[in-house]
Order: C-alpha cells, then structure tokens, then sequence
C-alpha cells in the first residue's frame, strides 16, 4: 500500500493543527522546488520533512514529437511502477496534459495499447497530481528565448487506466487541482468506458465537482460495442441514456454537455449504418456532443478508418443536427496519442 504525503506528514507530526498541511499543499502548487523552499514552516520542521518525497513522480524519458507539439514522459512511481503523462501544445495557445489514473487498465478495450498491458494498481491522488507538477516544472526549464507558452490550461484524463475504477483518487486530484490552480471546471474533463455505478455515484455526490466528462461510447449498436469494449455492461446502452437524460437534467446547461467518444475502426463501426445509429442514440438524450477520434494504430486486430469514411460519418451526424467534430491527432510519432500509452514490464515503449 502506498502512503500518501499526507499520511506520511500526520505520522511524524500527529498534534500538528490542520492549516499546517495546508501551508504545506499550498506549496506544492507554487514555484517551489523543495523542502527548503517552503518557507510558510518552521526550518526544523522542513529538515524532518525531507524524509518525505517532494515529488512522487520521477522522470525516466521525455519524447519530443517532431513537430514540438507533444510531449510524452515516462515516469516512475513508487514501489517501481511506470506510467506515461502526454502533454499537447492546444488551440488556446497553451497546453492541455494528458495524465493517466492507474498502472494499466482492467478494461480490455480492444483497440488499445494499455488495455493489453492489464491492470497492476490504481495510482493515488499524489501520483496524478504530480503528473500536472512535473509538466509544470518542465515547462520552465525550457530555455526562456523558446516560444514555447509556459501554461497548462486543460487537463484531460485520457492517459493509462480507467479513471472511474479509481474514483476516489481521482475526485480528490480534481478537488486539489481546483483548489490550487486556475484551471476551471470546463477545462478539465474525465474520460470513462461507462463504469455506470461509479456515473450513477456521480449523480449524488455532493464532493464530486462538475467537471466535464466524455464517455467512450464507440458503437450505438450493442454487439459492436461489445466487440469493441469487452468488459461492456449488458445493456449498456439503454442503462447510458437513462443515466446521461438524468444526468442532463440535474447538471446540463449550455455550458455543460456531456461528450460521447467514438474512436473510428475500419469495418467494425464505420458504416453509414453505425452514423445512422450513433445519431437516433444522442438525439434521444439531448445535450450531447460527439467526438470522432481517429484510430491510431498499435498492435491489435482492428485498422484505421479512412479520412473519406470518417468524413463521410461526420456529414451523416451534421445531417441529423449532432454537434461532432473529430480530434486532431497528436504525438503519434511517439506513440502518445489517444489509445498508444503502454508501458511494458522492463522494456519501455520509448526510448
Ligand atoms: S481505452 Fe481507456 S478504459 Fe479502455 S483499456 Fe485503454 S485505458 Fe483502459
């Protein structure tokens, strides 16, 4: 079992009053690269500290893809587990990482590289939210003449594991990310396969904030997404838009809709038929917009869509009036796009 800072904290000063660790997370969020930095406490108490570690993420490769818009980093965590984090120059003229929740996943989906990797453990909130610190911390080493942008503005959980099956972990990063930075809301969205108890939870819990979620839909059609997602509820469909009008009702307004992700695969859901179907589904529910990920291949059965198929997709779901558009893929050449995060026993997927 690993400790959290905090854990460590209250085990070695157990009569401290809550605002000291307070001081203490507040630093962790400032340019402060120590112990020693963290001038709001004693001197004796920062020397006692430096038993625990500052940073619970240590950086083993950093790959640059070649147009310097994504970053991959594989670090280490404790007990010598590795994941991968992804960081992407974006639109707004800032960066959007991408941060993983767990070493592996459980969740098999079929075209995806962690999924094959199996589930080791869930990471705790130190760990995802020492991905954001890193990337922080990286990005102002980068020489100052660079016209690289200095600020994370997005945060995505896209990276390896199913952020739901760690939900408590997961809710407490979010909280703290809030809490410490100017990273809003809208700006943060959690990505799930549908682990609908977890949604269901969602629903009532008055700790969990209302960032934005996207779920993995992949097919309207039961047996597609079965083949697709094989750890897929029975059901699942009707169980979704159940969950998602109530979820609408309860949170949606115009700034807040849910996602629906569909990552296109050549022959198993492509067909004007799944458009067809995928459009009936969401018109259903309402509030809802589509997102059309390219596939972006790593060593399984399925095959990449063409660019006319995925256009043609998109021009049947414009015609029923969804709102959908289709990410652009990053950091393929590195293998940090969407679905290529693994990390394999001994043998690093990057260099
Ligand atoms: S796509 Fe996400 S949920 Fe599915 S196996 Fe990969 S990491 Fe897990």
């Amino acid at each position: 079992m690993i400790q959290s800072r905090r854990e460590q904290f209250d085990a070695l000063f157990p009569s401290e009053p809550a605002f000291r660790w307070n001081q203490i997370e507040d630093a962790f969020f400032t340019s402060a690269k120590g112990w020693d930095d963290v001038t709001t406490i004693s001197k004796s108490m920062r020397e006692a500290l430096t038993v625990i570690p500052w940073m619970s993420v240590e950086p083993q490769t950093i790959q640059v893809s070649l147009k310097g818009d994504t970053h991959k980093a594989l670090l280490k965590v404790a007990d010598e587990k590795e994941i991968e984090t992804v960081l992407m120059k974006n639109r707004r003229g800032a960066w959007t990482i991408c941060v993983s929740s767990q070493v592996g996943c459980a969740m098999r989906c079929g075209f995806c590289a962690t999924g094959k990797m199996g589930l080791t453990r869930s990471l705790i909130a130190d760990e995802i939210i020492d991905q954001y610190r890193f990337w922080q911390s990286y990005l102002t080493t980068q020489p100052p003449n660079h016209p690289t942008p200095s600020r994370i503005s997005n945060i995505v959980f896209m990276g390896m594991g199913e952020p739901l099956a760690n939900y408590e972990e997961v809710k407490k990063t979010l909280n703290l990310i809030l809490k410490y930075t100017d990273i809003g809301r809208t700006r943060i969205t959690v990505s799930t396969v549908g682990v609908l108890p977890r949604l269901e939870q969602i629903l009532t819990d008055r700790d969990w904030p209302h960032i934005r979620l996207a779920v993995s839909l992949h097919s309207a059609i039961e047996e597609t997404r079965k083949k697709i997602v094989p750890t897929s509820y029975d059901e699942f469909l009707p169980k979704l838009e159940d969950w998602a009008k109530r979820y609408l009702q309860t949170f949606g307004n115009r700034r807040h809709h849910l996602t629906f992700e569909y990552v296109m695969l050549k022959g198993v859901n492509d067909t004007p038929e799944h458009a067809r179907a995928l459009a009936k589904f969401v018109n259903h529910i309402g509030n809802v917009r589509v997102n059309l990920i390219p596939y972006n291949l790593t060593d399984c059965e399925f095959e990449k869509s063409s660019d006319s198929t995925i256009q043609e997709f998109l021009e049947i779901l414009h015609a029923k009036h969804l709102i959908a558009t289709t990410r652009r893929t990053m950091g393929e050449d590195i293998a940090a796009a969407c679905g290529q995060l693994i990390v394999v026993a001994n043998k690093p997927s990057i260099d």
